[in-house]
């Protein structure tokens, strides 16, 4: 008897019903009863689909407001003192969507807590913020609201709760240096409560999530794994540890010998920890197993999944579960409800309402392996992986071929550094300090209108062709008035900087539904790598060769680099991501050169999820960042030497793959820097950055206009560290998010920074 059960649902609703709600709530238009029937609502009929699908253990705890951490920062009273709970009083549903989204108020504004990635998904959670004399108290009923309810309507459920190691790695000890790993004893009595509580519910199986079992972890951190359930394990109710997104390597033993009841295990990810598990596991667990991908969109293949849960079934018989790999909310909610993909598409995708009914077939299986529902199944699933293998729709044999037919010198450009920047700066005639922008001007309410209005076919291409170069004719008046060196044309012709160039490639598709939360009520909807990807004509060059037509400045053209399109889609599974990075490669390579050929003298390929593809364990980076580093020079290599190749990046923390970073080998890289007052200059003391960097010098993300000072004072402080002739001035990202009349103020003063720093003769024979 292998049990089906699910470590979490998407919460959002097959038409994103949460985040609808949600924001009329934030807007005053829907009452906070109406609210919460919504997200009642959602959880019933969530529970039913589950239920209807076959799985016999169904979470709860997965539902929540805005995002699962803070539900738990509020169930343990972690509520900092500015949200103003004070007197003992329990937080509302204002506490929590103001923790999530801080409060502006002339008297007693808050701002709020931090994001940041859940592990390496494109899911943001909420950061917890711990003081050194934080108190742990219960303080939200929800976990327990939701069972009852769940019990009322005649489920059988397994609370979901995040593990008190994994949530206080995940949080941020603040004010004063301590250790937060300290805190654990305060938070264990109130696991105890819960669980205690849960139990007096009529809870069997809580589901501990404890995914920092899959990462490096200091070792008093892993010292504090065995003690702390040692201490939890009194709690009268079964326990099963989940831990996801990557194998438990160094940490399988302690893993499998906590004193709890079952483990959990991602076999997606880290197949190859299995054999290694059955026999590490003491003979009294339950083992899951997560054989149904929950990060990805394609159809599992069921009689792979099966092989092994089979050779499981042996060893473990009854103790044996089966599960996705992870909580469903990193996949799309329900494949039915698309409306517009062919039919062979749809029948190769799996969403997480498919994901389920796979996992329990797959647990039927086990058991009944001539169910005809099971024979059905195995017999669909054999058909989409035979579809898929002889699908000339995925396998294309020129692209394989261009692929297997590249050579080492393609990564290579014709000369080095040093060579190719005397000749470039003769072309390009630069000033010292030279200035630019990142790429993309405010997306003003007309753009988005027109572009809506193209899409939709209600403007014709000529029309809409018109209104683009329109906006490229403004925002390139508007940079020759500022005195920008580099120009760009503002982008205002993409939506997004993915799905820009995934609509132009083949080998792509695009769902209608395929809905995945990023943060709060913020969903993404990632296109979908199909099959083998190639460029069948050029993508940008017409929108920058007109912007070039305008000017007499360098206009930078404008691309997106492969691992970042890699990042930002649901990937293919057939095959391995960097051989998907290659084929992006060559694509993005092609569009180089045509821009080239057209006379742009400089293009800049945009990386901005490079840091973020890091893989969790250190072990498995210097693969990723070989890869990664060498897709972005195929791009990049085939230039003349006199073309100029600039990449942007967006964040700061570079200590760690600098290296990588140099090896990428762009004429000149942009990055974030100036909301950590040029923290990534650490870096430069280490490892000496070869190439020119334009460190930005203020912050887009804010609305606040920077003053000149400010960024002179940056900038002569990354001249320290870095040659000053070797410095651009730009902002620290794309513009597309502000408005006009700041972007123009701040632009004025980078401006004025930049000419004053040419006054301060730091580079001979400046021209100012
Ligand atoms: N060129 C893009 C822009 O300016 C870069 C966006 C990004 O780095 N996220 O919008
Ligand atoms: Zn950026």
């Amino acid at each position: 008897m292998a049990l089906a059960h699910n470590l979490g649902f998407p919460r959002i609703g097959r038409d994103r019903e949460l985040k609808k709600a949600q924001e009329a709530f934030w807007k005053g238009e829907l009452d906070e009863a109406g609210l919460r029937a919504v997200g009642r609502e959602l959880r019933a009929t969530h529970w039913q689909v589950q239920k209807d699908a076959g799985i016999e253990l169904l979470p709860v705890g997965d539902f929540a407001w805005y995002d699962q951490v803070l539900t738990h920062s509020l169930t343990f009273g972690v509520i900092p003192a500015r949200f103003g709970a004070q007197d003992g009083a329990k937080p509302t549903l204002h506490t929590l969507f103001a923790m999530a989204r801080g409060v502006s108020d002339n008297c007693c504004g808050a701002h709020a807590q931090e994001m940041t990635k859940w592990f390496d998904t494109n899911y943001h959670y909420l950061v917890p913020e711990f003081t050194a004399d934080q108190a742990f108290t219960l303080s939200w009923e929800q976990l327990f609201e939701e069972v009852d309810e769940a019990k009322a309507l005649g489920h059988a459920v397994k609370p979901v709760v995040i593990g008190p190691l994994t949530y206080l790695w995940l949080g941020k000890a603040k004010g004063g240096d301590f250790d937060k790993l300290e805190l654990v004893d305060r938070l264990l009595p109130l696991y105890d409560t819960i669980f205690n509580r849960l139990a007096g519910q009529g809870v069997e199986w809580v589901q501990i999530d404890e995914p920092i079992l899959a990462l490096d972890l200091p070792q008093d951190w892993k010292n504090a794994y065995e003690r702390v359930y040692n201490i939890l394990q009194r709690a009268p109710l079964k326990k099963l540890v989940a831990t996801y997104f990557g194998g438990l390597e160094d940490n399988l033993g302690l893993a499998a010998n906590l004193p709890v009841d079952g483990l959990h295990i991602d076999l997606v990810r880290a197949p190859e920890q299995f054999p290694t598990i059955l026999d590490r596991l003491p003979a009294y667990k339950v083992l899951s197993l997560g054989v149904v991908n929950g990060r990805n969109v394609w159809r599992c293949d069921l009689e792979k999944a099966l092989g092994v849960l089979r050779h499981a079934a042996e060893r473990l018989g009854e103790r044996l579960w089966v599960a996705p790999s992870c909580s469903l909310l990193h996949s799309p909610v329900d494949v039915a409800r698309e409306d517009q993909l062919d039919a062979e598409l749809q029948s190769w995708l799996a969403f997480a309402v498919q994901k389920c009914q796979e996992v329990a077939v797959l647990a039927k299986a086990i058991d009944a392996p001539q169910a005809p529902e099971v024979l059905v199944a195995l017999e669909q699933s054999r058909a989409v992986q035979a579809s898929r293998a002889a699908s000339p729709r995925i396998h294309k044999p020129v692209v394989q071929a261009r692929v297997a037919a590249i050579e080492p010198a393609d990564s290579q450009r014709q000369s080095v550094f040093a060579q190719r920047i005397v000749k470039q700066r003769a072309v390009l005639d630069l000033p010292a300090f030279p200035t630019t922008t990142i790429g993309s001007f405010p997306q003003t309410a007309s753009i988005r209108l027109a572009r809506r209005a193209y899409k939709q076919g209600q403007l014709a291409e000529a029309d809409y062709i018109e209104a683009m170069q329109n906006e490229i004719r403004q925002a390139v008046q508007i940079q020759e008035q500022l005195g920008l060196d580099v120009l760009v044309h503002g982008e205002a012709e993409r939506n997004d900087m993915v799905e820009y160039f995934a609509e132009q490639l083949d080998g792509y598709a695009f769902t209608r539904f395929g809905w995945v939360q990023s943060y709060g009520s913020r969903c993404v909807k990632p296109a979908v790598i199909v099959g083998d990807l190639s460029r069948p004509k050029a993508m940008t060059v017409g929108w920058s060769t007109y912007a070039q037509g305008l000017t007499d400045k360098p206009m930078k053209g404008m691309l997106t680099g492969p691992a970042t399109m890699l990042m930002w889609s649901f990937p293919r599974e057939d095959v391995s991501r960097e051989t998907q990075a290659r084929q992006l490669a060559l694509a993005i390579r092609d569009e180089v050169l045509d821009l080239e050929a057209a006379g742009i003298r400089i293009v800049q390929i945009d990386e901005a999820a490079f840091r973020e593809g890091l893989p969790l364990r250190r072990n498995a980076w210097p693969h990723y960042l070989d890869w990664a580093t060498e897709a972005f020079r195929l791009c990049a290599s085939g230039v003349r030497d006199e073309t100029q190749i600039h990449t942007h990046m967006c964040y700061s923390e570079f200590n760690d793959v600098i290296e990588s970073i140099a090896a990428m080998d762009a004429d000149v890289i942009t990055i974030e820097t100036s909301r950590s007052d040029m923290e990534l200059l650490a870096a430069f003391e280490r490892f000496n950055y070869p190439n020119e960097i334009g460190p930005g010098v203020y912050d887009i993300h804010s609305p606040r206009v920077p003053g000149k000072e400010a960024m002179v004072e940056l900038l002569r402080k990354a001249a320290l560290r870095i040659p000053a002739e070797r410095l651009w001035v730009n902002p620290d990202c794309g513009l597309k998010t502000r408005g006009w009349p700041e972007t123009e103020a701040a632009l004025v003063n980078m401006v004025a920074a930049a000419r004053e720093l040419r006054g301060d003769g730091l580079v001979v024979g400046s021209k100012g």
